[in-house]
């Protein structure tokens, strides 16, 4: 329900979140969860997103502990293996690399689930925290002075707050109106997406393999189902795309090497040209951003939203501890430590991802060679296996309370 529905017009509140995405919805929900007033200002259209997340453990305990995780863990499916399968037809081609969760003692390395499950479960918690005002309108305009920051709805309406925190994805109004430069740059790939069912077990098991034109990456959900995120060559996108059902079937059965046997595809598709892209700094003048309003890197080893929900958890340990001080939570303080504690995460998945993603699109034989070798230490070397899958899953640079399973 909207609060508007109270006849409500003009709002004060400590903190107000712009973007009712997976990142807005859990940066609204972790605050006022601990008894932050906050407004959520969540946007008038939410697209139909028929995406599926790999989740990891850090994500899945973040969850958990806000209370959205008991809501949607039904449609969710572990994964127990991740595989790398140089698909390529190059000179340097590197072994399989096989990461299994009980290598390190876990039973999964995180969870796949849906968009559309995991939108919906954050959004009914949401609506149960008395903290939290969700409306369903865009925000227009959003200006910040020394004292605090007033955002405009597209109605005339207004809300003041003593933080802006904006979640609202790749063209971030909030990130524009604290004049934080954006550093943006496309990759000629676009990413196809569909879910689909098939014959065999995939036995939690998630394969990436990596050809010329990017990943081709299979994912588990429930049930003999699959997702696919199918990177591309933009000049071949078109004619994917438009392939009917049976014969994207077959396509798919074709490139996976059968592994899951037949293929069906699943009624809706979607379409994601890749781009890198990186906020100059996370905070300025009483704005943060957080999730793709900071940064925004192409689907390889599910990091993107795991690395939103890390900015999310941060910003939101940081401003629960300046309420209960009674401090303000939009001072310059804050958000220099902000940005400050999440600089180092952000900034070596984003390299980390763009140099394994060029180095894909790359002909350059040395670089070929250099991610062959990279891959093939990985295979061979337990302990440098080991080390990169408990950073994957709980990098060293990052550990906020709610990733450890401890409330705000
Ligand atoms: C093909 C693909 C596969 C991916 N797979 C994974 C994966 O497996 N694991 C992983 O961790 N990440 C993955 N990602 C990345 C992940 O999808 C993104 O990181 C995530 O969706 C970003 O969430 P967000 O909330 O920051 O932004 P968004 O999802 O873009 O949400 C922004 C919201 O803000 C709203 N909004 C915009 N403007 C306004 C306004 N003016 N006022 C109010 N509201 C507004 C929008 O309507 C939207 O609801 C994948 C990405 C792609 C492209």
């Amino acid at each position: 329900m909207s609060i508007y529905d109270c006849g409500m017009k003009n709002l004060t509140a400590e903190v107000v979140v712009v973007g009712g995405g997976p990142a807005g919805l859990t940066t609204a929900v972790a605050l006022a969860g601990a008894g932050v007033e906050t407004v959520l200002v969540a946007g008038r259209t939410r697209a139909e997103d028929n995406r599926t997340t790999a989740l990891l453990a850090g994500s899945v305990t973040a969850l958990d502990t806000l209370g959205v995780w008991e809501r949607c863990c039904e449609h969710a499916a572990p994964l127990r293996v991740m595989r790398i399968v140089d698909a390529t037809a190059r000179l340097i081609r590197a072994p399989e690399v096989r990461f299994d969760a009980n290598e390190i003692g876990l039973a999964a390395f995180g969870h796949n689930i849906e968009n559309r499950y995991l939108l919906a479960a954050l959004d009914a918690r949401a609506r149960a925290l008395p903290a939290l005002s969700l409306i369903e309108n865009d925000a227009e305009a959003v200006s910040t002075d020394a004292n605090g920051i007033t955002v405009t709805l597209d109605n005339g309406d207004t809300i003041a707050a003593r933080i802006a925190i904006g979640a609202e994805g790749r063209r971030s109004l909030c990130r524009a109106a604290a004049s934080i430069e954006n550093e943006e740059s496309p990759y000629p790939q676009i990413a196809l997406t569909c879910n689909l069912s098939h014959s065999h077990e995939h036995y939690d098991i998630s394969t990436e393999f990596h050809t010329e034109s990017g990943p081709f990456t299979l994912v588990p959900l429930p049930g003999r189902r699959s997702s696919l995120v199918f990177v591309t060559d933009p000049e071949d996108t078109p004619r994917l795309a438009r392939l009917p059902d049976a014969e994207m079937g077959q396509e798919i059965e074709r490139r996976s090497h059968s592994t899951l046997g037949r293929v069906t595809v699943e009624p809706g598709r979607g379409m994601f040209p890749l781009v890198m892209a990186r906020a100059r700094t996370l905070a300025a003048h009483r704005i943060a951003v957080v999730g793709e309003a900071a940064h925004v890197i192409p689907p390889i080893g599910a990091q993107g939203l795991n690395l939103g929900l890390r900015d999310a958890a941060t910003l939101a340990e940081l401003v629960v501890a300046a309420h209960g001080d009674g401090s303000d939570v939009g001072s310059p303080d804050l958000c220099a430590r902000y940005d400050h504690m999440r600089r180092a995460d952000v900034g070596s998945r984003t390299l980390a991802v763009d140099v394994l993603n060029r180095s894909l699109l790359s002909g350059f034989l040395p670089l070929q060679g250099v991610r062959g070798l990279g891959l093939f230490l990985m295979e061979q070397i337990g302990p440098l296996r080991r080390a990169i899958m408990r950073e994957g899953i709980a990098p060293m640079a990052s550990q906020p309370s709610l990733m450890r399973g401890e409330a705000l």
